[in-house]
């Protein structure tokens, strides 16, 4: 018998898997297949941390599906000639995979959807709800979150997850690619020794971080997720981005939580995820332009060496610094400091928002093009429902209040470790002697700050007026 295609995406899990679902209820043999497109020269192919994170991924859904009774079938090249060929070698004429709100990918599923005629079929896999379902009542798209939040929670909730096949009837496979020779992981030097400390990537993985976060985590999420120092949030990110959980599956897991604040906060953060999605699909250059047109004119400054030490976490702001090592080490920030991180590039540096958000794609592992983007835009204050222009946020205040003791800076940077809390935020502030007993010297165990924090604010805030009266 010919079998079915599954060709797996954003999608990397068996449980909630319509795609998968769809296809096994064919009675068909299944061929699951997962094609690696990376050969064009495409602005976001996916970053270092995320090729790392997809090898792990990838061997975590192979073994699943083998256990179910298939095998997955690797292949490397142009996304839409390849699934062709494969559906062309087994006589499939049917192929089922899950919907994505990368332009990218639209314009593939257009492209496959021709090749193949009526065979195609585009799950929901990756979103609570089809972008087209959530708009105003004027049938427009939303600019808003309050709004788009509170019309998503008017729909009652996503449908109920779809259990994970005990098993796959499999069909005959073919030569596939070995995951090893595709060059996923780092040669020399070795820069994903933390990854490897901190996550274990695949389905298996998510759901043992979704089921201890929601046990013990979720009760003091409201306080605790604003804090960096504290494992205050779900750290499902990158799990949610290679579709090993299903935002729904998490909807539906948290309600079965006791209801209060903390819960709806955190059922608000997936909205979040579904907004910026939602906004990439209605505004597919919003990875690369402004969503609002007047700040194309931002006289953004080409400050390389400030950009250098941002990346590196060199920038003599102890929070900002502590971030992007956190960044660097881990492949994962904490949402607070990403927002100061943010800040501090594109308002005290002013520095194009872009190059912020070319870095958080290259080194985070849960890199996502709308959710990247949708964020930079709304620092930067050019997106939708963005952060008012004046607001700049202030690393030192922020530091001393979501990290009052330091403990976040003193992990992450180590050459202010005994530094105390009145100064650890600020040390260009400290008595001379202060940082002598703490083993410090500006300039040479630890930078001075690269800007003067007033001053960048000033220059902020006149360039911010300017585009505001020329809009
Ligand atoms: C400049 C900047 C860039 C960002 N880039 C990304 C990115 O590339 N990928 C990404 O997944 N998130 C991004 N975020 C959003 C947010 O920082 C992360 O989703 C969050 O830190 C992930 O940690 P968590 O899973 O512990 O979150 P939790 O607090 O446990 O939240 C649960 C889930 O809700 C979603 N969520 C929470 N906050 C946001 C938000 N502000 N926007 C969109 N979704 C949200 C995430 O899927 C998250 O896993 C960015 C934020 C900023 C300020």
């Amino acid at each position: 018998m010919t079998p079915v295609i599954v060709w797996f995406r954003d999608d990397l899990r068996l449980s909630d898997q319509s795609a998968l679902h769809a296809a096994i209820e064919t009675g068909r043999p299944v061929l699951p297949v997962f094609i690696l497109d990376d050969g064009s020269a495409e602005r976001w192919a996916p970053g270092g941390a995320s090729r790392w994170w997809l090898h792990h991924s990838l061997a975590a859904l192979q073994q699943s599906l083998q256990e179910c009774g298939a095998r997955l079938t690797l292949r490397r090249g142009d996304s839409v000639a390849t699934i062709a060929d494969v559906a062309r070698q087994t006589g499939a004429v049917e192929v089922f995979t899950g919907g994505s709100v990368d332009p990218r990918a639209r314009r593939l599923d257009q492209a496959a959807a021709a090749a193949l005629g009526g065979g195609f079929h585009r799950m929901r896999t990756t979103t609570l709800f089809h972008p087209d379902s959530v708009r105003t009542k004027a049938g427009g798209a939303y600019s808003v979150y309050t709004p788009f939040a509170n019309a998503c929670l008017a729909l009652g909730g996503p449908k109920a997850p779809l259990p994970a096949p005990r098993t796959i009837r499999g069909a005959d496979p073919l030569v596939s690619d070995c995951l090893e020779d595709w060059g996923l992981l780092p040669g020399k030097p070795d820069w994903a020794v933390g990854l490897r400390e901190t996550w274990t990537p695949g389905e298996a993985g998510a759901m043992e971080r979704a089921e201890a976060f929601l046990d013990h985590g979720l009760s003091g999420y409201a306080v605790a997720r604003d804090h960096p120092a504290h494992d205050g949030t779900s750290m499902l990110s990158p799990h949610l981005h290679f579709g090993e959980i299903s935002a729904s599956q998490l909807w539906h897991m948290a309600h079965r939580r006791p209801a209060g604040p903390a819960r709806d906060i955190f059922i608000r953060e997936l909205l979040w995820r579904e907004f910026c999605a939602n906004l990439l699909w209605h505004h597919p250059a919003l990875p690369d332009a402004p969503l609002k047109p007047e700040f194309a004119k931002m006289p953004w400054r080409d400050d390389q060496a400030g950009l250098r030490a941002w990346r590196r976490g060199q920038t003599g702001v102890p929070i900002v610094d502590a971030g992007m090592r956190q960044l660097w080490h881990t492949g994962w920030m904490h949402n607070r400091v990403r927002m100061i991180v943010a800040s501090f590039l594109v308002k005290h540096l002013m520095m194009p928002w872009q190059d912020g958000e070319a870095w958080f794609w290259d080194t985070l592992v849960d890199a996502d093009l709308a959710s990247n983007a949708g964020n930079w835009q709304w620092v930067a204050g050019c997106g939708a429902d963005a952060a008012p222009y004046f607001r700049i946020f202030n690393p030192i205040l922020q530091g001393k209040k979501f990290d009052a003791d330091g403990v976040y800076v003193r992990q992450w940077v180590p050459e202010l470790g005994r530094l105390d809390p009145r100064h650890i935020h600020a040390p260009w502030d400290a008595p001379a002697d202060t940082l002598t007993r703490a083993g410090v010297s500006l300039g040479n165990t630890y930078p001075k700050p690269i800007v003067d924090l007033g001053i960048g604010r000033s220059r902020a805030l006149e360039a911010y007026a300017r585009i505001r009266e020329s809009a």
